[in-house]
């Protein structure tokens, strides 16, 4: 751990799950000061507490708890250092049985509520002063997924089209805000133990006919850097993302994934 986060203020969505919760303690025990949000209202709570830090429960996909989140940050705060655009839900379909609700629902948690949560915020950042010692005013970080460069599975259709549109969204804000000296990035993890990729390994075995842990078994395999990848080796990453070390960094997807899709 370090202090190369001390005072920093970080926004946090989904960060009750795996992903989000590792990065709440990984950037609290860097120094940062964080607002977690999450749909899960007591978990949030709990970590919050916990932590020694604040929670909000919020859907992101509501425009009026998109607001409160915001809201409550600059009261706090006056200003938002970093955005960890994070929350996320995951659904295995198969490609031709696909309903217009399952499309929906995906790119509204995925996709939509990624745009408005960085519009919102991205609205207020362009007008706070530069983090002190640095020319930044703020930074924008999304979740994406090495599903972006790839279809993920063959039952995530519309979570890699979810995932290439948070990709897609984080370079055009790169290019608009950069005059603003406000930075986009994402992050793309690959095959993470948390309960989303439980969710998906027992939705995934239902359609093959596999017993549980067999789906999670088989994308584990293969990996070059042989381990599954573990939340902390994405809140590492997100720690230097959300710090002045990476200042002149902007419009890059990150793939954090022990060596699954290098050459693309
Ligand atoms: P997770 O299910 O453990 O955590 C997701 C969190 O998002 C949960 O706490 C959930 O309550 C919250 N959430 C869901 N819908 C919400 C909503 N409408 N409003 C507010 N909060 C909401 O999953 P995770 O693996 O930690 O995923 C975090 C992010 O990482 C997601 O965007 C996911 O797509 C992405 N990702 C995960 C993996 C993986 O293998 N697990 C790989 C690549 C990318």
């Amino acid at each position: 751990m370090t202090d190369r986060l001390a005072g920093t203020t970080v926004l946090i969505t989904g960060a009750a799950g795996g992903i989000g919760a590792a990065t709440a303690r990984r950037l609290a025990a860097d120094g940062a000061q964080l607002l977690l949000a999450d749909l899960a209202g007591d978990a949030v709570q709990s970590l919050a507490k916990e932590l020694g830090q604040a929670a909000v429960q919020v859907d992101v996909t509501k425009s009026a708890d998109i607001r409160r989140m915001v809201d409550a940050a600059y009261e706090r705060w006056g200003r938002v250092d970093v955005l960890f655009n994070n929350a996320g839900i995951i659904q295995a379909r198969p490609l031709l049985d696909l309903s217009e609700a399952d499309w929906d629902r995906m790119l509204s948690v995925n996709l939509r509520a990624v745009f408005f949560v960085l519009q919102a915020v991205a609205k207020r950042m362009i007008r706070q002063e530069p983090r002190a010692g640095s020319d930044i005013r703020g930074k924008l970080i999304q979740t994406a997924s090495i599903a972006a460069f790839r279809g993920g599975t063959p039952y995530t259709v519309h979570y890699s089209a979810s995932k290439s549109g948070v990709m897609s969204i984080t370079r055009t804000a790169a290019t608009v805000l950069a005059p603003n000296r406000v930075t986009s990035n994402c992050i793309c993890p690959g095959i993470v133990d948390t309960a989303m990729w439980k969710q998906l390994d027992e939705e995934w075995g239902e359609i093959e006919g596999w017993e549980i842990g067999e789906a999670w078994k088989r994308r584990i395999a293969p990996i070059p850097l042989g381990r599954a990848e573990q939340p902390d080796d994405v809140a590492a990453v997100i720690s230097f993302l959300a710090s002045g070390d990476s200042d002149y960094m902007t419009g890059q997807a990150v793939i954090v994934d022990g060596g699954m899709i290098m050459g693309n």
